[in-house]
């Protein structure tokens, strides 16, 4: 009887492709291994097998395998079954999930470009002959691509060869850059032993006689220790004693000075560093018990507790009975780069059972984790990863907590899948039978509703760990300030005299405004005219720092103009503003004092924000000015000030969640005041002071913003009341975009009626020289979602076969955020 696999290959193709194996390979292959196959006219793929069986295919003759790659699988029953679910649900192909799901050195094929691992030092002598041959090739070429090495070889098949080099970390797959994941260690210096005696001491300056400079870093040292008791750092010595880093380098080689490093969160633990886990408050324990008698009726629960409530220890107490329980966790977080204090508090609690996973991570690394959660291994009991991590091999999982469960980077937007990994994550617990803790400050409508409508379980934790009073919040009327000419620059003479007084007082400022760059636009006062992107339908956006024009979206840039170049008016204005320019007023304002940014131009360098957050920690920072990067669950314990700088820019967003989402962004921001005994202050500048959503962020209203708020979705058929799909059409041609978005919303209207919204123009019509189309299509609760989505592919396969449309980009997204 002939044998056959049906293979899932990392192309967007709907269907698998059924290739022929024979009887010994059929006795060997199971679902879920690699096996390398040929494609299409000369291509090679890594395709994963997902069903061994012996029906021929019938519309074509089924090509044999070239090779199979596993000795066992490296995806497990369960992790296919997912695939199909996130295929299924979020309408995109297996090809495309298995792309998203497996690290990038799993999948070799034909357009793999193979590097030499210079992180790590080889004995050539463990190579055979023919992995020495392509690692030789290696020394001269710096990649190579599957092609050159089968030249090499002088044979097709020669990806198990890859395999084997990239098992023995000769070689990597070129990837994207990343940035490896590193706890920041700081420099410090202290007086080496020999000299702590007085005596000892008094001996050396002598010693050190005419070499007046050493001396005197010598003595520095010693006068910062006696003040402020506590390590001292290189950069701090080497500022106050105006000395350069070359003098301290040979005090340091005389032996004089000793040098060493801390971990920066070790630092900032010091005192309450300890192994076990904190003692739990009364709240905090009822919340345990009730959360955990919720598990016994919901598998899913949502915890709401308030910010600085403490949520953490309480994951941490179901962390530690699942791992008593012999059972692996995933703990999920938006983004992890944003979040080293939680990462470093959790590795103190459970050391080397946490595993750190995700996409900046280079292929090795997470290679390493993925076998590590395949294997069940002691080093990953716990994963704390981002939303990729739902995609590791768990065949073991009794726990997930989804931290921040609310925010939005949990959903891919491009490329497909386009999945949000909250909602993956229950359908992964219930495969697991595991239990998933949602747990947020601001839970999302959706998972409010849920727990509502009783499908999810219910917590409340509404105190803050000992009782730090919630920060004061005031409105700030700034038509009013300017009005009265009380405004300098865009700070009102309320944030001034605050602002004052907080650094006064030694305490520290965040001031958080929702836009990066100078200024967003640039505009002639003469008439009207502003720098366009030639690629974008958007206005440029000013950048002080490079004195430029940029665009946010393709990354156009120029120099910023003197004059218009409509009218030639060289009267132009800035209108609007961004977190540089507020910086600039900053330091007008308080000379004194330092300032830093905090947003994506000066995060982007190598550990830039581990820098920010650690000069803030050690309060080298006095007012820190960022964008919406500043509510990720941040500690700071000096923070007494949270000035939002403008709330109307975000409440004025052209999105359905734009209230939601100013009212989550503006409470997690003022979380981050007075975490201590002391309370916090929150100042938010409005023109609009009498809006709800700031009427409820000021009075800590969840409630009333959710009734009010889903009210709005009822009465538009919103999310999550009604569930929808957005469907976006592109391409470089206008006409030929509105004619197919016509022809799709015309099709889809025969089937949905009403439900279905647009074709409609998206506020930004083109971006990348693409002109952008949206249609919606809003599913009752009582429609059934997989009929619906069947008839939408039905709708995309006719689109698709009709000839002017095929160049038509179409992108269907599912719960689109
Ligand atoms: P949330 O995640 O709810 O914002 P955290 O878990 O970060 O709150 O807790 C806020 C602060 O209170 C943290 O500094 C944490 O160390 C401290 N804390 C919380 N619970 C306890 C506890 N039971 N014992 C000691 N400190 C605690
Ligand atoms: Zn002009
Ligand atoms: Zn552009």
């Amino acid at each position: 009887m002939p044998n056959f696999i049906d293979v899932i290959i990392p192309v967007p193709l709907q269907k698998l492709f059924t290739y022929s194996i024979t009887i010994a390979e059929s006795d060997f292959l199971k679902p879920g291994m690699r096996v390398s196959v040929p494609f299409g006219k000369s291509k090679i793929y890594t395709g994963i097998v997902c069903k061994v069986h012996n029906t021929a295919p019938t519309a074509y003759e089924a090509k044999d395998i070239h090779q199979i790659l596993d000795d066992s699988p490296i995806v497990n029953e369960m992790q296919l079954q997912l695939w199909q679910w996130i295929s299924k649900y979020y309408m995109c192909t297996l090809g495309d999930v298995m792309r998203a799901a497996l690290p990038s050195a799993f999948i070799l094929e034909s357009e793999t470009v193979i590097t030499k691992n210079t992180a790590k030092i080889i004995d050539e002598s463990i190579l055979k002959d023919d992995e020495f041959l392509v690692y030789e090739a290696l020394h001269h070429q710096s990649s190579l691509k599957i092609h050159d090495i089968s030249n090499i070889l002088d044979k097709k098949n020669v990806l198990p060869v890859i395999k084997r080099l990239i098992e023995k970390e000769a070689v990597s797959v070129e990837e994207e850059v990343y940035e490896k994941y590193k706890p920041k260690l700081v420099r410090y210096v202290k007086l080496h032993t020999n000299y702590s005696s007085e005596t000892a001491l008094k001996n050396l300056l002598e010693e050190l006689g005419r070499a007046h400079k050493q001396k005197e870093v010598v003595l520095t040292l010693f006068s910062i220790s006696a003040k402020t008791k506590k390590p001292v750092k290189v950069s701090d010595l080497a500022n106050e004693s105006d000395a350069s880093s070359a003098i301290i380098k040979t005090l340091i080689d005389k032996g004089i000075l000793e040098e060493y490093h801390i971990q920066t969160d070790r630092v900032q633990y010091s005192g309450d560093e300890n192994e076990d886990s904190k003692q739990l408050n009364d709240y905090q324990k009822t919340a345990l018990i009730e959360i955990k008698a919720s598990f016994e009726t919901h598998q899913v629960t949502l915890l709401h507790g308030v910010t600085s409530s403490g949520k953490t220890e309480v994951y941490v107490k179901l962390i530690e009975e699942a791992l008593n329980n012999k059972k692996q966790v995933l703990y999920l977080l938006p983004e992890i780069a944003l979040t080293t204090q939680l990462v470093s508090r959790l590795q103190n609690y459970f050391g080397e059972q946490v595993a750190i996973f995700h996409s900046k991570y280079s292929s090795h690394e997470r290679v390493e984790v993925w076998n590590n959660v395949l294997n069940n291994s002691a080093k990953a009991q716990i994963v704390l990863g981002a939303r990729s991590s739902i995609f590791l091999p768990f065949n073991n999982l009794g726990l997930i907590i989804v931290d921040e469960e609310h925010e939005q980077s949990f959903k891919q937007f491009d490329p497909a899948p386009r999945y949000h990994a909250r909602d993956t994550a229950v359908v992964l617990a219930n495969m697991h039978q595991a239990k998933i803790l949602l747990g947020s400050a601001t839970p999302s409508l959706e998972s409010y509703f849920n727990a509502k409508q009783n499908k999810y379980g219910f917590v409340e934790l509404m105190h803050r760990y000992n009782d730090v009073l919630m920060p004061d919040v005031e409105l700030v009327d700034i038509k009013d300030k300017l009005k009265k000419k009380r405004m300098k620059g865009h700070f009102s003479d309320r944030l001034i005299e605050e602002m004052t007084e907080t650094l006064k007082d030694g305490h520290q400022i965040i001031l958080f405004q929702n836009r990066r760059g100078f200024s967003p636009i640039v505009e002639c006062n003469t008439c009207g005219h502003s720098p366009q992107c030639p690629n974008c339908d958007v206005s440029l956006t000013y950048h002080q720092y490079r004195n430029q024009l940029r665009c946010h979206y393709c990354g156009y840039n120029m120099a910023m103009q003197q004059d218009c170049k409509a009218c030639g008016s060289q009267d132009l204005d800035n209108k609007g503003f961004g977190t540089e320019q507020i910086e600039e007023e900053v330091k007008m304002l308080f000379p004194d004092y330092n300032v830093a940014r905090m947003d994506l131009d000066t995060t982007r360098g190598k550990y830039g924000y581990e820098k920010i957050i650690t000069a803030l920690e050690q309060q080298e920072i006095d007012i820190l000015v960022g964008t919406q990067m500043l509510t990720k669950g941040l500690d700071f314990r000096n923070v007494k000030l949270v000035g939002i700088m403008n709330a109307d820019n975000m409440l004025n967003f052209p999105d359905f969640r734009a209230h939601e989402r100013s009212f989550q962004l503006m409470l997690q921001v003022s979380g981050r005041a007075g975490r201590t005994e002391e309370r916090g202050k929150v100042l938010i500048q409005t023109y609009n002071p009498h809006h709800n959503i700031l009427q409820q962020v000021s009075t800590n209203n969840y409630i009333d913003m959710f009734n009010e708020q889903m009210n709005d979705r009822y009465n538009f058929k919103y999310p999550p009341v009604y569930k929808q799909i957005k469907i976006t059409l592109k391409h470089k041609d206008y006409n030929r975009v509105e004619i197919a978005s016509n022809w799709y919303a015309k099709s889809l209207r025969q089937v949905f009626d009403t439900n279905v919204l647009g074709p409609e123009t998206p506020p930004i019509a083109r971006i990348r020289n693409q002109f952008y189309k949206n249609i919606l299509v809003k599913i009752p609760k009582q429609q059934s979602l997989s009929k619906t989505k069947e008839a939408i592919i039905k709708i995309n396969n006719s689109f698709s076969s009709v000839k002017d449309f095929r160049s038509v980009k179409v992108i269907l997204n599912v719960d689109n955020f």
